[in-house]
């Protein structure tokens, strides 16, 4: 039984250690823990997932009645206007799918003397902390308490050693609030899963005062996180925050509150919302995106490679400094930069553009946040095709930017190194 596991002699010792210890050196002890944290990992992630709330009682609600803490976020990130679940609407197959970022056939098993089910494909912790190599206590999965907790994948690869840490403790949202609180406080862990499932329950019960209730108070415990987060100098202006549903849940026409599980548009469509350092402030996308494309998202910013996930990286929320918002514009008419091929790439890849007239003409490679990793081109050139080759050997996955530019003009393209 995976269970809470608060036995905490560890840290208890530190403490009791730090008591006895001078100011002076507990000052120096906390500059160091500073400069560690930071070598240790820049990005921290938080994603909170509430159960079951339709969008049209969230941001769905032109008067956003019942979510007064994430409307107000909203100016400081990006929520999506068209987030659904493509999959089935029910949570034990749109949880895993939101771990997975795919759609994952989950499979029955006896673990620790409980029946469970376990996901078939890896997950975002896994990932992390096989690709990072980091202890359990830097991913937290959080939860009120359940004897048979679903479980990540037994995947050869990934696996038991690098499942999450789970704190399945007591029996409310607000409990789950408390618990998360005190794993930040105690813990520092750079990466947070938070499952809320009061909604769903509520909503269940066919009590519309209740249900709303439950939304209320999910959308208090997202603003108290988030303060939370920003009054520790280890989580401020580093962290990312998501906010989604696995499901929704019937619309009027479709039954209504009270039950979900099929396809109307009640049960599929769902919140997104996104606050953090390079996610867009003030913006909302209508742009159509669908459960798997959270964790790959996630796993964008925290540099992973979601190697088994389907889903797409929704680049429209994140801000790129230093180069063009959009990627992908109107072409340019002096030339025409084409998509690069193959695409996804790795770890070459071809790419080509066409000039009117010859010119100066420069074509650079960008991250995701923005930062020039390669300059293919900075010549004049004569009109007609060209075509250069990248070579993105020991760069990581992920999505990278071509820009091409001559005569005052710019023209990017996107392309994906998933190796
Ligand atoms: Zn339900
Ligand atoms: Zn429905």
């Amino acid at each position: 039984m995976l269970s809470a596991d608060k036995a905490l002699p560890l840290s208890a010792g530190i403490y009791s250690a730090a008591k006895r210890l001078s100011p002076v050196w507990i000052i120096f002890l906390l500059f160091c823990q500073g400069a560690f944290s930071t070598a240790r990992a820049e990005k921290k992630f938080m994603i909170v997932i509430i159960d079951g709330a339709r969008y049209t009682e969230t941001f769905g609600d032109p008067n956003h009645t019942y979510i007064p803490n994430m409307w107000s976020l909203g100016s400081q990130g990006t929520y999506l206007s068209q987030f659904f679940n493509d999959s089935l609407t029910y949570t034990s197959r749109a949880i895993p799918a939101l771990w997975c970022g795919a759609w994952t056939e989950v499979r029955d098993t006896l673990y620790n003397g409980n029946n469970t089910l376990y996901a078939v494909k890896p997950t975002i912790f896994e990932y992390y902390r096989g690709q990072k190599n980091v202890p359990p206590e830097d991913c937290f999965y959080v939860l009120k308490y359940i004897n048979s907790l679903w479980l990540p994948s037994f995947h050869p690869d990934y696996g038991p050693p690098t499942w999450p840490r789970f704190h399945s403790v007591g029996s409310t949202d607000a409990d789950v609030a408390n618990e998360t609180q005190w794993v930040m406080n105690t813990f520092h862990p750079n990466f947070l899963w938070v499952y809320l499932a009061d909604v769903d329950g509520a909503g269940h019960s066919g009590v519309w005062s209740d249900y709303v209730a439950a939304i209320q108070s999910a959308d208090s415990i997202v603003g108290v996180l988030w303060n939370a987060l920003q009054a520790d100098p280890f989580y401020q202006d580093s962290t990312y925050l998501f906010v989604t549903n696995d499901h929704g849940r019937h619309d009027d026409q479709h039954g209504g509150f009270s039950g979900h599980g099929d396809g109307c548009e009640g049960c599929r469509h769902i919140m997104f919302l996104a606050l953090g350092p390079q996610i867009r402030p003030n913006y909302v996308s209508s742009q159509y995106r669908r459960t798997p494309d959270m964790a790959v998202t996630a796993s964008a910013l925290l540099d992973l490679n979601p190697e088994y996930a389907t889903g797409e990286i929704m680049t429209e929320m994140l801000r790129l400094t230093g180069i063009d918002d959009r990627a992908d514009q109107a072409p340019a008419r002096s030339f025409t930069l084409k998509q690069n091929y193959p695409n996804p790439f790795n770890p070459n890849t071809t790419i080509e553009f066409t000039l009117q007239k010859p010119g100066f003409v420069s074509l650079t490679v960008y991250d995701l946040y923005g930062k020039e990793v390669a300059q293919l081109a900075a010549d004049k050139l004569s009109a007609g095709a060209h075509r250069y080759q990248w070579n993105a050997q020991g760069m990581a996955s992920g999505v990278y930017y071509f820009r091409l530019e001559s005569a005052g003009r710019v023209q990017t393209r996107k392309a994906l190194l998933l190796k």
